[in-house]
């Protein structure tokens, strides 16, 4: 999509720092980290968001869970745990339309969710 932020790091036209790359999906370092690890998982098929996903992307929304993990174990955060977080709409302060999971770990995360 020709504006979307994200498009244009998949495309390379904008630089990022690459954690992980298949086919459906890639994975980069977050540009503000909220938490020593974190890394935003992003389908290469412009997608808006969770609320604009159908059967049509089982696919690909298995893919970028997997690639979740994938990334987890990349970065060493499968022993102590990690969290995977999916941002949508105003009210959860989705600022870019392009889905995207966020992978957080690398300390004690907090319990508040909300
Ligand atoms: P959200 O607020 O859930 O839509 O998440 C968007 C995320 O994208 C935020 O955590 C931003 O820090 C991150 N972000 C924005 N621009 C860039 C960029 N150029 N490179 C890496 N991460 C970015």
């Amino acid at each position: 999509m020709n504006n979307c932020l994200f498009c244009k790091i998949i495309a390379g036209d904008i630089p990022s720092t690459k954690v992980y790359e298949d086919e459906k999906v890639y994975a980069f370092r977050d540009i503000n980290p909220q938490a020593p690890t974190h890394v935003l998982v992003i389908p290469k098929q412009h997608v808006t968001g969770m609320s604009g996903i159908d059967e049509a992307d089982d696919a690909t929304l298995a893919a970028c869970l997997r690639a979740c993990k994938k990334v987890a174990e990349l970065e060493g955060l499968t022993e102590n745990g990690f969290r995977v977080v999916s941002n949508c709409g105003d009210h959860a302060c989705q600022s870019v339309h392009h889905l995207h999971f966020h992978v957080l770990g690398g300390h004690q995360l907090t319990e508040n969710m909300a």
